[in-house]
């Protein structure tokens, strides 16, 4: 796999094409939703609010709330401004920080009310007072806006006035504050809490200036979140000239949900009774507001959804109070969160996708859809775990939902173009399994499917599905269709010629350049003597010596063999004899299996081949045996002849001589005519053009009838013949013609091999289910050296000279052993020169 995946230029520039469209697409999203789900957005940094959870409650930040409790002392609301007054008057006793005042006094009451109040707030010295903007429906131009202001007298006596607006999103949760506001004529206000800071921070009006990224409060620095667009504002200037007015915002960072100041808030009836200590109010930031449901001003938070543990939602709206608590006390711990801007989102959401197109990369092999699911789960947590850090850590609003949008885009986007790939690979690979089927057996039209198949010709299915290599290659389920006939085609063919090689009459056997057997037919099983399973795994060169006689194939041999086949790709041929008793001639053919497919010969195997070459070399044999009988056997006598003939009829002759003469032409011939005749029987038999007829016979009564005509021989040179029989059973199965002879050749032998006055000795023993038949002499004997050739045909030990008239053809003791084995016996000769000889007949006994 790793090996033939092809990586061409074109495939490279096609996957970073992808790439780079991936990134693209995904960062695209990114900025997609950063600009159009401005909701999702808010919601994730809900979220991340509410996870962080509560901040530890600030010591320095008092709320007297006009509550439920006071309402119910003191009487509906609105009060008299003089119970306000009083208020304020015991506050300042205690020395607070500042004190804000998040009440509106807009419309006058009581001349003597507005007085008090006015003038306890001028007596304390340090308390802001809120206004707010509001839209003024009744002008002609709708939705004109402007300050809604306090009456003169308590604005002047005021340390500072501050716009109390809450701004909210679409919905309707308060999450930043405008840090100024402006009417339509440029008249602006610092928001409620800055003024509050100012105050308690001894500042002067102008010492809250704006720079290019801060508001200032003297030294405190607060940041501004940039705004979308600025707003053109007509200030009402003697030039009138236009001023701009950009809008500021600073993002509240909530200590938690509604009541998270319980512990810092002090109810305003409890303030009048006097019931709070000074203390609780000395040095600190104190905010008068209404937190009484009945006074509605009440506005969602990003904690305005919280869950108890038992599940149960919760959503308190916030008094506006509360917020203004929230706002001072963002600005007193400088927790100002930043908002990133679109380049950091761009670049956040193109790592996501590089992230997707790396991970999904490696997540391939073994499961690899749980693999990808993993990298899935991975990268959100990733997401989920930065944006928590850089939250909490770093004070900015990460951009979740662009991170996620980006990650919904690359990752099915990076699967596609990885199936896409795998399929376009795919696609090369049934391009292979084609060429390979081309070249497979190009035997024209044999259909080598089995029956059933058929209905799917190879070529024709696989191509008409094929499509090659497209920017968008074709559906699986075509390729599968493809695959499943190149697949069938090929394991067609291949079974087609596993069940030639196993069907072939040679034995076959290919083995790996190492010598090991991979594969053997069954008659390599049969030559070698092995089963097939046992062959397949062991070393074909030790099998090889193993099964051939002698040694044939030596280790050293063998190695030698390899380097002449797998470095040269020499074929190696030689002749092996193979069986014991009756071996077989092989001839053995080596030869490299070698392959140029990557443009140099490269050797794969071995393949060894085993073809029986017996009956040639029979044939062989029988051609040397005719050609050895007509230029030496029957040369001798036929030149005897034809000269002794030539004498006769050229010469006068003595007719003494003439008569001797005539009787040596006459035995001359007999001799040619018994070589002919015995050498006729022999191959007659070996050939099996004569039939064997068995029949049930006693042995030892064939032995009598074949010593009637052999004695008086004997008894003419006065050899004694000895009979010995012990065998209690000789019944055998035998052609009693052939037996006569074979036991005529041994005991005839016997005779004209042994010196007059001798005795031989006929025996006969059971052994086992054999019967032995035993003829010793005390003759002549042969060497040793001898002893192995006298069954050749036409083999006569070298006679010494006295002998010289022992007449003989030399084929009668390989007639003899050919009878006997034809009968399923053997023939054993032990021999001692001038001791003499004992010849065996080892016959198979009737069952
Ligand atoms: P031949 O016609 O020469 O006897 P055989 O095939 O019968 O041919 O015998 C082959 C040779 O074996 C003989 O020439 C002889 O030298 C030797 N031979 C066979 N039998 C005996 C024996 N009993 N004693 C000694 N030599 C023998």
């Amino acid at each position: 796999m790793q090996k033939s995946r092809i990586t061409t230029p074109t495939r490279r520039r096609k996957k970073a094409a992808w790439f780079v469209l991936i990134v693209a697409l995904a960062t695209a999203a990114g900025l997609f939703a950063a600009w159009r789900a401005p909701g999702l957005n808010l919601y994730a940094q809900d979220q991340l609010m509410r996870t962080r959870g509560d901040l530890p409650e600030p010591d320095d930040i008092v709320i007297v709330a006009i509550d439920e409790a006071s309402i119910a002392k003191l009487g509906q609301f609105p009060w008299r401004r003089s119970l306000t007054a009083e208020v304020l008057d015991k506050l300042a006793v205690a020395q607070p920080r500042v004190i804000a005042l998040d009440v509106l006094y807009s419309e006058p009451t009581a001349a003597s009310e507005d007085k008090a109040l006015a003038e306890s707030i001028k007596r304390a010295g340090n308390v802001v007072i809120g206004e707010q903007l509001i839209e003024n429906r009744d002008t002609p131009e709708y939705g004109h806006s402007e300050w809604l202001r306090a009456l003169p007298e308590i604005e002047t006596s005021a340390a500072g006035t501050g716009h109390v607006n809450v701004e909210t999103e679409h919905d309707g949760a308060a999450r930043e504050l405008l840090l100024r506001l402006a009417d339509d004529e440029g008249n602006a206000r610092w928001a409620l809490a800055l003024e509050t800071i100012r105050v308690g921070d001894y500042l002067n009006a102008n010492e809250i200036s704006e720079t290019a990224r801060y508001v200032r409060v003297g030294t405190r620095k607060i940041p501004f979140v940039a705004a979308e667009q600025n707003v053109v504002i007509k200030k009402k200037t003697a030039d009138s000239r236009l001023t701009i007015v950009q809008p500021l915002r600073m993002i509240i960072d909530y200590t938690g949900a509604t009541g998270a100041f319980a512990a810092q808030t002090v109810s305003f009836s409890d303030v009048i009774e006097g019931k709070i200590a000074p203390e609780r109010f000395r040095g600190k930031y104190v905010l008068i507001g209404a937190t009484a449901a009945t006074l509605g001003d009440r506005i969602a938070t990003p904690f305005v959804h919280t869950e108890n543990a038992e599940g149960d939602q919760h959503g308190d709206l916030m008094p506006g109070v509360e917020i203004l608590a929230n706002e001072i006390n963002t600005i007193l711990r400088a927790r100002f969160y930043k908002n990133v801007s679109d380049w950091t989102i761009a670049v956040g959401a193109g790592l996501i996708a590089l992230a997707v197109i790396f991970l999904t990369g490696m997540a391939e092999g073994k499961f690899e859809a749980a693999k990808q699911l993993g990298v899935v789960g991975a990268l959100v947590t990733l997401i989920i775990l930065v944006s928590y850090f850089i939250f909490t850590r770093a004070f900015i609003v990460p951009p979740m939902v662009p991170l996620f949008a980006s990650l919904a885009v690359a990752m099915p986007l990076a699967l596609l173009r990885r199936s896409l790939a795998a399929s376009a690979n795919l696609d090369l690979r049934i391009e292979e399994l084609i060429a390979a089927e081309k070249r497979l057996l190009t035997v024209g039209q044999i259909d080598f499917m089995p029956s059933g198949d058929r209905d799917s010709p190879i070529e024709t299915g696989a191509k008409k599905v094929f499509t090659g290599d497209k920017f968008l290659p074709d559906g699986l389920e075509r390729k599968t269709a493809a695959l499943g006939h190149l697949s069938r085609a090929l394991i067609a063919r291949s079974l087609f010629i596993d069940r030639a090689l196993r069907s072939l009459e040679e034995g076959l056997l290919i083995a790996e350049t190492n010598g090991r057997i991979t594969f053997a037919n069954e008659s390599a099983a049969q030559i070698l003597g092995f089963a097939e399973r046992k062959l397949i795994g062991s070393d074909l060169f030790a099998r090889l010596s193993e099964a051939g006689q002698g040694a044939e194939i030596s280790k050293s041999l063998a190695e030698e063999t390899l380097t002449e086949l797998l470095d040269e790709q020499k074929t190696i041929e030689r002749e092996i004899v193979i069986g014991g008793k009756t071996p077989r001639y092989y001839i053995l053919r080596l030869s490299a299996v070698v392959s140029n497919e990557n443009g140099f010969n490269e050797t794969l195997g071995i393949v060894a081949a085993l073809s029986d070459v017996s009956q040639h070399r029979e044939l062989q044999k029988t051609k040397n045996d005719v050609i050895a009988l007509v230029t030496h056997e029957l040369r001798t006598p036929l030149t005897a002849i034809q000269g002794m003939s030539e004498l006769l009829t050229e010469h006068e002759i003595e007719p003494e001589a003439q008569g001797k003469m005539l009787l040596t032409i006459n035995s001359e011939a007999k001799r040619l005519a018994r070589i002919v005749n015995e050498y006729l029987d022999i191959t007659r038999l070996e050939s099996g053009a004569q039939k064997i007829r068995f029949a049930p016979l006693d042995a030892e009564a064939v032995i009598e009838q074949t010593l009637l005509l052999l004695e008086p021989l004997a008894a003419r040179r006065e050899i004694k013949i000895v009979r010995r029989f012990a065998a209690t059973e000789s019944n055998i199965n035998a052609d009693a013609e052939l037996l006569v002879r074979a036991i005529t050749n041994i005991v005839a032998n016997a005779i004209k091999y042994s010196p007059d006055k001798t005795s031989i000795t006929i025996e006969t023993r059971n052994y086992g289910e054999t019967l032995k038949i035993i003829v010793r002499d005390e003759g002549f004997g042969i060497s040793a050296d001898q002893l192995p050739r006298i069954f050749e045909k036409f083999y006569r030990v070298p006679q010494r000279k006295q002998l010289a008239e022992v007449a003989g053809t030399g084929l009668g003791l390989a007639l003899t052993e050919e009878i006997i084995e034809l009968h399923g016996g053997r023939i054993a000769v032990e021999s001692e020169p001038h001791k003499g000889s004992t010849f065996t007949l080892f016959m198979p006994l009737t069952q």
